[in-house]
């Protein structure tokens, strides 16, 4: 507190000042008792001589003197030859200035200075003491002195000491009351000017031993407080650093989440804002198909693309994969359109990355503050909802935010809840679809499809639920159970006497990808007993394309078990060709889509040639979706080996399933020939 209102050095100089004053305080009262000390040890030896002097010539006169008045003292024969005697001793004395005899009641009865005879010394302590049987001296310095003249100082010491005529009360001082009081008057200026030498010489040597340590002292502070100081400014620096980094997207140097929950604490001052959240179509199938370096340069390209695009416009920012936010202040819900379009256009050209030419398109979701909502933050959200629908929408690649998007993601969140009560209260059943010989007409193979059996509105068919479910884990769940159920089932008919009767199951991309898939499969069909050989998995091109050498992996690991595999759906997904030749796949279902239109001569000539190609891979293939008997006399005509459709059968519960097969066995009659 001091410190700070002082300069240091003043307070530091103020403590060395007191520190020094109290050991010359200190230093002087040593000095001076030495001083006063070595006078009485002389003065005492003075005091017997002076009784041996006096007592045994004066001593009666000595003691009847002690009532006479003042004034007559001095004409008193005795006392003038004991002052005779004093002064004789005082001559023997050097360095003594004045012997004085005093009475017990502190009258001077005799002294070598005549002006002090009869003066009454009551005020004197050291006499009083003197009287009580205590010596006692005392140091007066710089004092005048009668014989010396007016110009002449001296530094004295009076010694006052009791005397005892008598021996024995001499040695016992404090019981017995002394006859008389002797003051002897040293002249102590040659040791007392020594012992102030040696004083001013302390003060000098300790002002300047303890002045030199301080000051070393606060140098030494001084430069610890500057290193202190450096090393702050040199964290308060770092830490500056390390807190814009941790704001900062590593891969595209664009501020990230951190900084953007930052950015929605503040509420923005132009007092309106449009979020658009922006992220790339398909980044994932790009990643995985390109490899992550690629990914990530398209992923830095983009963000640069961003900046142009938005400069001086909006505050970017980078969430982690393939989203990306912008801020705009002060935009009107008008302005909305034309910043994302602005965004739509930085995506219109290919990007061009270590020579490949990659067409990344983006989606855009857009809400505005405070129009959708008063809270920053929930704008964002609804922006996130916009963004979903722009992907869904078939022609702008950008959406604004509508309340009903909430609805539907309230919607998406209570489906997922009755999803999971439906896992764990067994509502989901499977229902069985045929798949025919294209010239037998017999079943071959059953189609395993999920169904969900709601408690309130029936038996809901996977249009109404799959897309959810496939999105989240509990698929994994679902699908083994689907699995397991169907194996069983399928060996049930096959104790019925089905004998042959193949089962086929669709999988979905997420249990594809998952690295247990052939465990789970293998231990089904231990724990089911199903020849593998009667089971057949269904596959999507997707699933198949998205990181090819893992699916080859796995795949080869599910055909190693001996069951069948087919890709469903074909034509609708990428139809990426070569991946026929290369995975070890047994069958190909032509999509009905291609087998609806056979009377349109384009999807007719695709079907054929889909398989036509399926054919010269050595592949089975399948028509599906067959309605008309027009449909399938086509398939036949393009030599598809099985028939699925409504024309034979709707997927049935699978009690149905014998005698649906024992049916069409019958009807089977009727050979078909093109
Ligand atoms: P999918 O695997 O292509 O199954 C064939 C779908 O076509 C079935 O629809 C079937 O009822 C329908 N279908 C068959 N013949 C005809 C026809 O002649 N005309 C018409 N219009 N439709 C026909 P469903 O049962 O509604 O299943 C739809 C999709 O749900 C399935 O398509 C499949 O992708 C998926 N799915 C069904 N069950 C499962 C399952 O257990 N797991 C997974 N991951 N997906 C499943
Ligand atoms: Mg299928
Ligand atoms: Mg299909």
């Amino acid at each position: 507190m001091i410190a700070r209102r002082f300069p240091p050095w003043l307070v530091a100089s103020f403590f060395v000042a007191l520190a020094v004053s109290a050991l010359a305080a200190l230093y002087d009262s040593h000095g001076r008792g030495q001083i006063i000390e070595a006078e009485m040890r002389a003065n005492s030896r003075v005091t017997p001589s002076l009784v041996a002097a006096l007592w045994p010539h004066f001593g009666t006169t000595l003691a009847g003197l002690e009532t006479r008045p003042a004034s007559l003292l001095g004409h008193h024969p005795d006392l003038i030859a004991v002052e005779e005697a004093l002064g004789t001793l005082l001559a023997e004395q050097p360095g003594l200035l004045e012997i004085r005899l005093i009475t017990a009641a502190g009258r001077t009865l005799a002294s070598t200075l005549a002006s002090e005879v009869g003066r009454e010394n009551t005020g004197l302590l050291g006499g009083l003491a003197a009287r009580n049987g205590r010596a006692y001296g005392r140091l007066t310095a710089d004092q005048p002195w009668p014989t010396r003249g007016d110009a002449t100082r001296l530094d004295l010491v009076t010694g006052i000491l009791p005397l005892y005529f008598d021996e024995l009360a001499a040695a016992t001082p404090a019981e017995a009351r002394p006859d008389l009081v002797i003051a002897l008057v040293s002249d102590v200026s040659q040791a007392y000017t020594r012992h102030r030498a040696r004083l001013f010489n302390l003060v000098v040597i300790a002002t300047t031993l303890l002045g030199l340590t301080v000051a070393a002292i606060l140098v030494a502070a001084h430069r610890a407080a500057r290193r202190v100081a450096r090393a702050e400014r040199a964290n308060a620096a770092r830490e500056q650093a390390a807190r814009l980094d941790s704001l900062r997207d590593q891969l595209t140097g664009l501020p990230n989440r951190m900084a953007l929950t930052e950015h929605l604490g503040r509420r923005p001052a132009s007092g309106s804002a449009t979020v658009l959240c922006i992220n790339l179509d398909h980044f994932k199938l790009i990643n995985d198909s390109l490899g992550p370096a690629v990914g990530d340069r398209l992923l830095e390209h983009a963000a640069r693309r961003l900046e142009t695009a938005l400069a001086e416009q909006a505050r970017i920012y980078r969430l982690g994969s393939d989203e990306f936010v912008a801020i705009a202040e002060g935009l009107t819900p008008g302005d909305t359109g034309r910043i994302a379009e602005a965004v739509l256009a930085a995506f219109a050209h290919p990007f061009e990355i270590d020579g490949n030419e990659i067409a990344a398109t983006a989606s855009v979701g857009a809400a505005h503050w405070p129009v959708d909502h008063a809270d920053l933050e929930q704008v964002l959200g609804c922006a996130d909802l916009a963004v979903i629908a722009a992907k869904r929408a078939a022609t702008r690649r950008w959406a604004s935010f509508e309340p009903v998007m909430r609805t539907v993601a309230d919607e998406k969140v209570a489906l997922m809840t009755g999803l999971r009560r439906a896992r764990d209260q067994q509502q989901f059943v499977l229902h069985y679809q045929p798949r025919l010989g294209g010239r037998s007409l017999e079943v071959e193979c059953v189609e395993a499809l999920l169904r969900w059996q709601h408690p309130e509105e029936g038996l809901l068919p996977p249009a109404r639920f799959i897309e959810a479910l496939e999105d989240s884990p509990l698929i994994l769940d679902v699908g083994r159970w689907v699995l397991a159920t169907a194996c069983a089932q399928a060996v049930h008919w096959h104790q019925m006497g089905l004998h042959g009767l193949r089962v086929s199951v669709n999988v979905a991309a997420r249990q594809f990808n998952d690295d247990d898939f052939p465990a789970t499969v293998a231990s089904v069909l231990k724990e089911t007993g199903l020849d593998p050989a009667l089971l057949e998995l269904e596959l999507t091109e997707t699933q198949l394309i998205t990181d090819a050498a893992q699916s080859l992996q796995r795949i080869e690991k599910l055909k190693n078990l001996g069951l069948r595999l087919s890709i469903d759906d074909f034509g609708t997904g990428y139809s990426a060709l070569s991946y026929l030749q290369r995975l070890p796949i047994d069958c190909l279902k032509i999509d009905r889509s291609f087998v609806r239109e056979v009377h349109h001569a384009r999807d007719g000539q695709i079907a054929r040639a889909i398989a036509a190609l399926a054919h010269g891979l050595g592949l089975t293939v399948v028509a599906e979706g067959v309605e008309t008997e027009a449909q399938a006399v086509a398939a036949r005509h393009w030599g598809c080996e099985q028939l699925q459709g409504f024309l034979y059968s709707p997927p049935v519960a699978s009690e149905a399933i014998p005698a649906l097969v024992n049916r069409l066995r019958q009807a089977d009659g009727q050979q078909v020939t093109i």
